[in-house]
């Protein structure tokens, strides 16, 4: 579904990251571990066209969309939930997730959409004329979610979904992403809770200061010794 291809990313001079290749099938969930720097973000930006690559290939169903804008990918299908509280403040906690339908005409399904996000989310109804700029850091997080479902993406990239919440919501919010993956979503996730990230991935992979170090089922990289190391303090 998504190829990526000895990618490499400038900002300036500064190399972000190099020659990355990794891909994603159908019905994946894929986890890219690594610490701070290592380049995760970078990654998501350029698949959804926020960054333009110096170099290398992004293909999405064997088509290149290296060079394709933000708004024609998301219509394509991919939707990505930027790490931290990017929500419309100014707007109701409904508005924002009608703004994630913006390119669907499809009333009904649109309808639906919105009841299957206040099923798994039941704080963004009871909040939903509630400004979102007044929502706490996890509600806001469970918000840029809800409104990156509500484009109906066939693959969603998601950058560190635990980032500022409570321990007791983690867990919750890692529960939503399979039920969002069962229901034919595919996830492309990015997280530095590497034991959870790759608990509920198919497969991983590992970053080190832009570039893959190693791949495997996340069952594979859980068990790996160096990984243990590095990311699992054990
Ligand atoms: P974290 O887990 O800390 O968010 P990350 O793995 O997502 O890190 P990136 O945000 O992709 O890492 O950053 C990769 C490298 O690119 C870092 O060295 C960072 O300092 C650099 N970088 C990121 N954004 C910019 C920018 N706008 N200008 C210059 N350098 C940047």
């Amino acid at each position: 579904m998504l190829d990526v291809k000895e990618l490499t990313v400038h900002y300036g001079a500064i190399e972000a990251i190099h020659n990355i290749s990794f891909s994603v099938e159908e019905g994946e969930i894929v986890s890219l571990i690594g610490a701070n720097g290592a380049g995760k973000t970078t990654i998501l930006k350029t698949i959804s066209g926020l960054i333009q690559p110096t170099s290398g290939q992004v293909s999405y169903y064997d088509k290149a969309i290296e060079k394709e804008s933000a708004k024609q990918i998301v219509k394509e299908g991919i939707s990505h939930v930027p790490e931290g509280r990017h929500v419309f403040g100014g707007m109701s906690v409904l508005e924002n997730l009608e703004m994630g339908a913006f390119l669907r005409k499809d009333k009904e399904g649109i309808k639906r959409d919105l009841k299957r996000i206040y099923e798994y989310f039941p704080i963004l109804e009871e909040r939903r004329k509630q400004d979102a700029a007044t929502l706490s850091g996890g509600e806001q997080q469970m918000l840029a979610m809800g409104r990156a479902l509500m484009s109906r993406p066939k693959l969603l990239l998601l950058d560190e979904p635990s980032m500022g919440l409570a321990p007791i919501f983690i867990q919750g919010i890692f529960d939503i992403i399979k039920e969002i993956n069962k229901e034919d979503t595919t996830v492309l996730l990015i997280e530095q809770n590497a034991k959870i990230a790759l608990q509920i991935a198919d497969r991983g992979y590992v970053l080190e200061s832009g570039e893959v170090v190693q791949t495997g089922t996340g069952k594979e990289l859980l068990a790996s010794d160096a990984v243990q190391k590095a990311y699992l303090g054990g």
